[in-house]
């Protein structure tokens, strides 16, 4: 059997190795257009920002590794330019010779990855304004910074365009190299796959961080500096000025190929596949960023740009290649982004997606346990969204943001996720404790706790939008209040709230709210006992303070 890989990295070497793995007998030829095969695309911004000083580092596997351990046919520099699915070959055009060849296969792997998006704007392709995809990207970005310096020019400031997770790496990595960095984003907020409420934290983050975000806010155009930087003019008639900027505007699966092929490109413009990863064209596979797959969550099509689901679409391919009956899931989009010491991380589905397809059996919890036990240095608070089926429980996805253990809970979170839990088996989830690691009831266990509570009627959660306008308790302690109240709040310190229950109105909704929601539920069960109406105003001041800075005065 002759197998043809387009696209030597993530999904395409995934596949190659896996296959050979298989077959020892099987002739395959891995074809990629760039200089290397099997890099790591995700190690490119920590490479920029020096803490992977040498590029070497992020090639995982050489041309050389590949041939001896997996005897694979490595052809880079080559470039895959048509198929023919009728006569079974496809088109491979050598780059420094230009020389083309027919290659016969009897099954095809597509892996070529997304372009990033880059839109015709005046100036786009000044000097000193950079993508980031690929290591020559990475080097050029270096050696910018460095001949900048070297000129003595300085290289002071960096507009980094675009706030998705590549965008966000790279503010990070530029403020490690000492630049000024501002951050320009069309949307409202920064990373667009999460709910409004984290993206606020981040961004608090960032500023603290000493990024400049330039929120909703599209570029407009490029202009060149007489100082040999940019200047970056945005829609509402800003101008960003920089030494250096980054385009990092999101990416599109590439379809070239498959497009020339005839092959079936879905609804969100990715080339379609079955679970086997088999086109319309049962011989042609394809794999990675290329492809549009099901939500695991909703069942939609969706784009998935991840190197965790390239990689083991990469593998089922092989191993369908290989007669074995293996399935694609789908994807949950399980993603994590580090920032400045914290971590923001999600799975599953958004809230706002939900909204967008019309899905309303949801619910919604905000909590903040701790990393770990709090008598243990250390510790410290995870905000957590989670999100979760009204009818049955059943969890949809989850949002945690955090300096400690966000990775753990989210991905203990999706890989329940994935195999259909509900909020009852996040409680009932036995994971690994001691100080210093967890707690007895872990992060993951409130993040069943609160939600199972609120389906059991234990106590009802209000979103803050719907309580602000109602009556509000605060049972926090007095000295709490110094530092961040509400005006229009009653303060009732929780120690005092037995005896002074007489204060509280019986004929309307009490809304109680506290530091992050824990002693706003201890109230609520008070009241509920004794026949009052309450309900625990959800994620409590910590959520306020950062969605509804206004709402909120200090005295200090
Ligand atoms: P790629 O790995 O992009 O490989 C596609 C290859 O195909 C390319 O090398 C390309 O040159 C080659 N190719 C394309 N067309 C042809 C052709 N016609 N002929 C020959 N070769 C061709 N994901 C995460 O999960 N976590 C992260 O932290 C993360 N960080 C990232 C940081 C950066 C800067 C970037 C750019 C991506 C990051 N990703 C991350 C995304 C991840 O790298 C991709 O999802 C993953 O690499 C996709 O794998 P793929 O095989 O589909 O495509």
């Amino acid at each position: 059997m002759k197998v043809v890989i387009v696209g030597g990295v993530a999904g395409g070497a995934s596949c190659a190795a896996r296959l050979r793995r298989l077959d020892e007998s099987a002739e395959i030829i891995l074809v990629e257009r760039g200089p290397y095969v099997s890099y790591a695309n995700c190690g490119l911004p920590y490479h920029i920002g020096d803490v992977i000083e040498q590029e070497s580092k992020l090639l995982v596997a050489t041309e050389e590794y590949l041939r001896s351990y997996f005897n694979l046919d490595v052809r880079t520099h080559s470039e895959a330019i048509a198929i023919s699915p009728r006569e079974k070959t496809v088109q491979i055009r050598h780059i420094p010779s230009g020389r083309v060849e027919a290659l016969a296969y009897d099954r095809l792997v597509l892996s070529p990855g997304a372009v990033a998006v880059r839109p015709p704007l005046p100036g786009i392709d000044l000097p000193g304004i950079f993508p980031v995809r690929t290591v020559p990207d990475a080097r050029a970005i270096r050696e910018w910074i460095a001949s900048s310096s070297a000129a003595g020019r300085k290289t002071g400031r960096a507009v980094v365009v675009g706030g998705g997770f590549i965008g966000l790496e790279m503010a990070e990595n530029l403020v490690h190299r000492g630049l000024d960095v501002t951050l320009v984003e069309m949307l409202d907020h920064v990373l667009p796959p999460i709910d409004w409420e984290h993206a606020c934290a981040v961004e608090e983050h960032l500023g603290a961080h000493g990024v400049k975000l330039a929120l909703g806010d599209a570029v407009a155009g490029f202009e060149r500096r007489d100082d040999g930087g940019v200047d970056v003019h945005t829609q509402s008639g800003r101008t960003h000025s920089g030494d250096l900027v980054i385009l990092a505007l999101g990416v599109r699966p590439d379809t070239t190929l498959a497009r020339l092929a005839g092959l079936e490109i879905g609804e969100c413009g990715g080339i379609r596949v079955n679970d086997r990863m088999q086109t319309s064209e049962p011989d042609i596979f394809a794999v990675g960023d290329a492809v549009e797959v099901r939500d695991f969550v909703t069942g939609q099509w969706t784009l998935v740009a991840l190197a965790g689901p390239a990689n083991r679409q990469g593998r089922i391919a092989a191993d369908v290649i290989a007669g074995r009956d293996a399935r694609f899931r789908g994807s949950q989009g399980t993603s994590i982004v580090g920032l400045f010491g914290a971590a923001i991380a999600w799975t599953g589905a958004s809230e706002k997606t939900l909204q967008r397809i019309g899905d309303r059996d949801y619910e919604r919890a905000f909590l903040y346990p701790n990393s770990h036990a709090t008598y243990y240095p250390g510790a410290c608070p995870i905000m957590m969204k989670v999100i979760f089926r009204r009818s049955d429980g059943r969890l949809l996805g989850v949002q945690a943001f955090g300096e400690d253990g966000v990775d753990k809970r989210v991905s203990a979170i999706a890989t329940l996720i994935q195999m259909g839990a509900t909020v009852y088996d996040l409680e009932e989830s036995e994971l690994c404790y001691a100080p210093q690691f967890g707690s007895a009831k872990d992060a993951v266990n409130f993040a069943g706790m609160v939600p199972a509570n609120v389906l059991h009627g234990d106590f009802s959660a209000v979103h803050w939008n719907d309580a602000r306008d109602g009556f509000i308790l605060d049972v926090r302690e007095a000295h709490e209040l110094e530092a961040a109240y509400l005006p229009q709040a009653v303060n009732i310190p929780l120690p005092q709230l037995r005896a002074r229950l007489n204060e509280l109105p019986r004929d309307r909704d009490i809304n109680v709210i506290c530091r992050a929601g824990l002693r706003g539920y201890y109230a609520v069960r008070i009241l509920l006992q004794n026949g009052l109406r309450a309900r625990v105003v959800s994620g409590g001041m910590l959520l306020i303070a950062r969605i509804d800075p206004a709402a909120v005065r200090s005295r200090v």
